[in-house]
């Protein structure tokens, strides 16, 4: 069994963003070799997300609407974690709704995808350096 492994780096100009990642996963693949096996992407913060879902622009804001509406950042001091003189308490909890990972089937070296599915990393706490792994095993 084969087994690849590839760190992305991101560091996002707002607070929260969300990227599509699926070339770079794709290019990872290419790198890999492996033809049939499956591909973990996840983000390497408690603060950040890797989930699937569609490209579509109006979609990406309903969801950041959504989740601020479920977790505003504001006041930062409505919550407890904050009191450890952090402000991100909202962005732990956007990340724990949208996911920490995903796996993806591959099969005859491509992501097996299904219809519109994308890769992409969700962004909480932004505006510094962070991370999401890459691992895919296979033949
Ligand atoms: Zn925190």
């Amino acid at each position: 069994m084969k087994s690849y492994r590839k760190e992305l780096w991101f560091n996002t100009q707002s607070r929260r963003a969300f990227i599509n990642i699926t070339s770079q996963v794709e290019e990872a693949l290419r790198e890999s070799g492996i033809k049939e096996g499956l591909c973990l992407v996840n983000a390497m913060h408690i603060t950040a997300s890797v989930f699937i879902n569609d490209d579509e622009s109006g979609l990406h804001k309903d969801y950041d609407k959504w989740l601020e509406k479920l977790a505003p950042h504001e006041p930062v001091n409505q919550y407890q974690h904050n009191d450890t003189g952090e402000d991100n308490a909202d962005a732990h909890m956007k990340r724990q709704i949208m996911g920490r990972e995903v796996v993806v089937a591959v099969t005859n070296s491509e992501l097996d995808f299904g219809t519109w599915e994308q890769i992409f990393y969700g962004e909480f706490d932004g505006k510094r350096k962070k991370r999401v792994l890459i691992k895919i095993i296979g033949e």
